[in-house]
C-alpha cells in the first residue's frame, strides 16, 4: 500500500542522523537555486498561503476505505495545528472515487474554525449543488492540458470538461461561492508524456476567464524538473496574472520542493501540499504523493517566509487517530515536527517526531 511504502521509506530516515542524510543532498540542490535566484536578481514573496491536500488528494488514493470519523478528525486537527486552508473532500460519483462517498458526513462532522477554508471538489453542477447543500463555501474544479488524463480521469475531453465547469462556475458566481480551478499534468501525463506549455496556459486562461479566482497547476505525476516548471510558468504567466497562480507538487523523483522554489522564484506565493505527503493519482500509476506539508513548512521557514506558524499535533505515536486527543494543545509553542501516516486495515496511525530545536519566528 502507497502509505505503508511511504511510512516505509520515511521511517528509513526515522533517526536525527538519517534525516539529516536525507537533507543534505537535497538542501544542497535546493541552497543552489537559492543562491542562482538570488544573483539573477529573484526576489521570494513575503508570505505564502499553503492549501492543505491531505484529506482529499491524498486520501483518495489510499485502497482502504478510511472511516469517515478518522477523516473529521483529521481535519480538525490540521485546522487545529493552524492551516487555514483545507481541501476536505469530493463531490465526485462515489462508482469513480469511494473512497469519498461519505462527503456530506464529513463536511458535516468537522469543526469549523473561524478563518479557515474548507474547499471541495465538484466536478459538474449535481456535484457543486450537494456540496453547497453541506454546507460547502467554497469549492474547486479541475481540468487537465493533456486529453488522454482527461478522458482517463473524468471521461471526457478538455474542452468537454471545460465546458462543464462553465456551468458550475456560473452556479457558484450565482451563489457567491469562489472557485478554485485545478489544471493536471502541467509537466507531464502518464499517457501521452510531455505536455506543452501554452497547452497548460490555455486551460489555465479558460478556467481564470470562467471565474475562477485561483489557478493551480499540478505536476499530478512528479515528473517535472526546476527547467520545465519555469518553461511551463513562463507560459501561464502571460495569460494569467502570477498572483492567481498556485502550484501543486508530487515528489515522484523528489523534485517537488526545487520546483516549488522556482515558484516561489517566479512570483507564486501559494503552495499546495498534503500531510506526510500522503496522495498519489488513482489515474496515473506510479505517482508518488503529494510534497508534504512539513517539508515545505520547513523549506518556508527557512527562506524566511512568512507561513503557517508551525504545525503542531498532539503527541499520538502509536495510537489510533480516531481515539479523541488525549494531550492538551499548546499552541504557544512552536516545535519542528515530523509527520508519520501508516494506513493499516483502514486505521491510520500517525506518529509525530518532536524535536526540540525551537524556530525563530
Ligand atoms: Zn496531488
Amino acid at each position: 500500500m502507497a502509505a505503508v511504502m511511504r511510512f516505509v521509506k520515511r521511517s528509513c530516515f526515522g533517526s536525527r542522523m538519517g534525516l539529516q542524510c536525507l537533507s543534505l543532498s537535497r538542501s544542497a540542490a535546493v541552497a543552489k537555486l537559492v543562491q542562482d535566484g538570488a544573483s539573477a536578481g529573484k526576489t521570494l514573496p513575503e508570505r505564502v498561503k499553503i492549501v492543505e491536500v491531505g484529506p482529499r488528494d491524498g486520501l483518495q488514493n489510499e485502497k482502504t476505505v478510511v472511516p469517515s470519523e478518522v477523516k473529521i478528525h483529521l481535519i480538525d486537527m490540521l485546522s487545529e495545528a493552524g492551516l487555514s486552508v483545507i481541501e476536505a473532500t469530493s463531490f465526485v460519483s462515489p462508482k469513480w472515487v469511494p473512497q469519498m462517498a461519505d462527503q456530506v458526513e464529513v463536511m458535516m462532522g468537522i469543526h469549523r474554525r473561524p478563518g479557515v477554508s474548507y474547499p471541495v471538489l465538484t466536478p459538474n453542477l449535481k456535484g457543486f449543488l450537494a456540496a453547497v447543500n453541506a454546507g460547502a463555501a467554497e469549492v474547486a474544479i479541475f481540468g487537465a492540458a493533456s486529453e488522454l488524463f482527461s478522458k482517463k480521469n473524468i471521461n471526457c475531453s478538455v474542452d468537454e470538461s471545460l465546458q462543464r465547469f462553465e456551468v458550475v462556475t456560473k452556479a457558484a458566481k450565482e451563489a457567491g461561492v469562489p472557485v478554485r480551478g485545478y489544471v493536471s499534468c502541467v509537466l507531464g501525463c502518464p499517457y501521452e508524456g510531455k505536455v506543452s506549455p501554452d497547452k497548460v496556459a490555455q486551460v489555465a486562461k479558460r478556467l481564470y476567464s470562467m471565474g475562477c479566482y485561483e489557478i493551480s497547476l499540478g505536476d499530478t505525476i512528479g515528473v517535472g524538473t526546476p527547467g520545465g516548471m519555469t518553461e511551463m510558468l513562463q507560459a501561464v504567466s502571460r495569460e494569467v496574472p502570477v498572483n492567481a497562480l498556485a502550484v501543486h507538487c508530487h515528489d515522484t523523483y523528489g523534485q517537488a520542493l526545487a520546483n516549488i522554489l522556482i515558484a516561489l522564484q517566479m512570483g507564486i506565493s501559494v503552495v499546495d501540499s498534503s500531510v506526510a505527503g500522503l496522495g498519489g493519482c488513482p489515474y496515473a500509476q506510479g505517482a508518488s504523493g503529494n510534497v508534504a506539508t512539513e517539508d515545505v513548512v520547513y523549506m518556508l521557514h527557512g527562506l524566511g517566509i512568512q507561513t503557517v506558524r508551525i504545525l503542531l499535533f498532539p503527541l499520538f505515536t502509536g495510537l489510533p487517530l480516531s481515539l479523541p486527543p488525549s494531550v492538551q494543545w499548546n499552541l504557544a509553542n512552536c516545535y519542528e515536527i515530523v509527520f508519520y501516516f501508516l494506513c493499516i486495515d483502514s486505521i491510520i496511525v500517525i506518529s509525530v517526531y518532536f524535536d526540540t530545536k525551537r524556530f525563530d519566528l
